[in-house]
């Protein structure tokens, strides 16, 4: 006859097993579309098995959504773009960190939270565009010379409501101050061509068009119009490459506070910043891996290298609200 502890030791083992099997699940909520992360999800499952379900929605939403499922949440995972916006969600207390050795080797520090509650996947260049047909780039420098006299009448902006251009201002008060910074983005706004645009795209298309010569987007825009049409009289431009750098901003992932599955979660987000992922994840938009040991695609790397800011990324969170100020202040729509 079987001894009574080790007869509730093997059942204990049994239902442990149980759980842990029920946990080869990852809930993702994210604001980057379907056809931008299903790919990245599928390699995953083909490899481990685990099983990802996930929703899409814009950010807002999604964020109030984990709030209000508090501890009875089921996303283990928000994924979304701009630390501006990581920042808002560890503000509103709905991440908790991931200590992983494994993300902390593979993504450069400026890319994460400090407090660990999210990291960045992929980054993206807020840079300058120019008509190919009215600009040399020779007559390019850096962001700031956009707000010189020789731009008036010639500069196209998207609004100031988009959380990419509260970044970018955010990055500029931590480099600059708030004086000097309010001073430059009065510069670009007296320099508009006409009405700040409702998103990168139409900035682009405004180049092209002749409506303006230069302007301010994120890259893989770029590279999705020039994509579409290799003819686009639009180019790349690189600035500040003798002082701070490009402006990089990312996508980025955080551990919900309530996370039903943690572990496995945690071993989702540590695969993300490996090699295999990277690749995926980043080439789907034409974006930079945020691991610097993996390549950009050819596409990418056609635009050229460049010097990147270097200032920690999450500084565009902290400065938020100070920056939506001063472009208030300064006219920018
Ligand atoms: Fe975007």
């Amino acid at each position: 006859m079987l001894p009574r502890k080790p007869l509730l030791a093997v059942l204990a083992l049994t239902l442990l097993g149980g759980t842990a099997q029920a946990a080869d699940e990852v809930v993702v909520y994210s604001s980057r579309i379907d056809e931008l992360i299903k790919p990245v999800f599928d390699a995953y499952t083909a490899k481990t098995g685990t099983q990802i379900k996930f929703i899409t929605d814009k950010e807002a939403p999604l964020m109030q959504r984990i709030k209000a499922e508090g501890e009875n949440g089921v996303a283990d995972l928000l994924l979304t773009v701009d630390a501006g916006n990581l920042w808002q969600a560890e503000q509103m207390g709905i991440l908790q960190p991931i200590k992983s050795d494994i993300i902390d080797k593979n993504i450069p520090p400026q890319y994460r939270a400090s407090s660990h509650d999210w990291t960045g996947l992929s980054l993206r260049a807020r840079t300058i565009i120019y008509s190919t047909e009215r600009v040399k780039p020779e007559e390019l420098s850096t962001y700031e010379a956009l707000a010189d006299k020789q731009w008036e009448g010639r500069l196209c902006l998207r609004t100031a409501k988009k959380v990419y251009n509260q970044s970018l201002t955010a990055t500029m008060i931590e480099t600059h101050g708030e004086a000097k910074t309010e001073q430059i983005i009065k510069g670009w706004v007296n320099n508009l061509s006409t009405d700040v645009f409702s998103d990168d795209n139409a900035v682009i298309q405004a180049i092209a068009a002749g409506q303006c010569d230069v302007g301010v987007v994120n890259t893989y825009y770029y590279g999705r119009l020039h994509n579409q049409n290799p003819q686009l009289p639009v180019k790349i431009f690189w600035p500040n490459q003798g002082d701070r750098g490009v402006h990089v901003n990312l996508s980025g992932i955080g551990l919900t506070k309530h996370a039903p599955h943690p572990e496995a979660a945690k071993k989702l987000v540590e695969w993300m910043t490996g090699e295999q992922a990277q690749k995926l994840f980043a080439d789907i938009n034409q974006e930079f891996p945020a691991n610097p040991k993996v390549k950009p695609s050819d596409e990418v790397a056609a635009w050229g290298s460049f010097k990147a800011d270097s200032i920690p990324v999450e500084v565009a969170g902290k400065r938020q609200a100070e920056a939506i100020r001063l472009m208030d202040r300064a006219g920018w729509n």
